[in-house]
């Protein structure tokens, strides 16, 4: 039998799961194997009521604990699909300045510096707007002033 390019395009694709490495089938775009990802979704369970039940816990025991990589707890932690209490010591490096920080990339501090960039390039823009009324309300002020 020959294999047409139709053919070819409604074949489901074999990929290899990006977690165990194994060959799965598949036509979305989904990157780790079904096996992989029940077993992810059952391990974020675990970690989750993990979690609740110990606040004070550390990366580490929570790791130690559940059985699950330090790295994939990270990884929920940034997707903000996990987070610690704030009692809790436990914490991730801020992506910008490295303090601590209880979920997400960036601390609250460096959170608002990111903000007020983005803000002050915005200020920045509207003075440009602003300047040629400025020079022209100054020189009327002038021409008044002379005439007094
Ligand atoms: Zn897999
Ligand atoms: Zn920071």
């Amino acid at each position: 039998m020959e294999w047409s390019d139709q053919m070819l395009k409604d074949l489901v694709q074999v990929k290899a799961c990006v977690r165990c490495k194994g060959l799965f089938e598949t036509t979305g775009e989904r990157e780790v194997c079904s096996r992989c990802y029940e077993l992810i979704e059952k391990q974020f369970k675990v970690v989750r009521r993990f979690v609740r039940e110990h606040e004070m816990a550390g990366i580490e025991e929570v790791s130690e604990k559940c059985g699950i990589a330090i790295k994939q707890i990270l990884e929920w932690i940034r997707e903000e699909k996990l987070s610690f209490s704030k009692e809790s010591k436990v914490g991730i490096p801020c992506l910008a300045c490295g303090i601590s920080i209880p979920i997400g990339k960036y601390c609250v501090s460096c959170q608002t510096k990111l903000s007020k960039n983005l803000h002050s390039v915005y200020v920045k823009k509207e003075e440009d707007i602003k300047q040629p009324t400025l020079v022209s309300n100054g020189s009327r002020m002038h021409f008044l002033g002379h005439t007094r």
